[in-house]
């Protein structure tokens, strides 16, 4: 779901996107093979819809759901101390022990070696600092934990979007 400026916002269901456009709240940009059936009409299979009037996005960004995923993804997939993008967990940068919060601001992805390293210590005392200072994610960030694979006709209008690797087969 593209916002009236063109920027993606969300990801929803065919259904909804379907109730959008036969509201007249929304247009098709890219569709695909292939009709829905309402009663008296029929539309293309919507895959990317634009709202037609602007939505303003959520100020309370930073309280939208911590998950590790979301935490890998808006990290892109890498440890934020060494780099590394294999065994990555998640690390309190501000251990919770000495009072660090549980939020975009103080969680990083960091691989298992380096959570071990880092132990309990504060950044400074254990010389380890992340490579970004972490904070609320983008909308691509939850555009791409909800859909691990981005379907080619998504592609042009996400042009940030950092490949996620090969998901798990669970
Ligand atoms: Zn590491």
């Amino acid at each position: 779901m593209l916002n009236a400026t063109y920027e993606p916002i969300n990801v929803c269901t065919v259904r909804r996107a379907a109730v959008l456009l036969l509201k007249e709240k929304a247009e098709v940009i890219e569709g695909g093979k292939g009709e829905l059936h309402a009663e008296h009409t029929s539309i293309i299979r919507p895959l990317v819809i634009r709202l037609l009037s602007f939505v303003k996005l959520p100020r309370d960004r930073h309280r939208r759901k911590i998950t590790r995923r979301a935490v890998f993804a808006r990290d892109d997939w890498t440890c934020q101390y060494c780099g590394t993008g294999s065994g990555l967990t998640v690390d309190h940068v501000i251990p919770r022990s000495k009072g660090g919060s549980s939020d975009w601001t103080n969680i990083v992805a960091c691989c298992a070696p380096c959570n071990r390293r880092k132990g309990d210590r504060l950044p400074a005392q254990a010389n380890m600092h992340p490579a970004r200072i972490p904070g609320p994610p983008s909308p691509n960030v939850f555009i791409q934990v909800a859909s691990p694979r981005i379907p080619t006709a998504w592609q042009q209008w996400l042009p940030d979007l950092t490949a996620a690797p090969v998901p798990d087969a669970a």
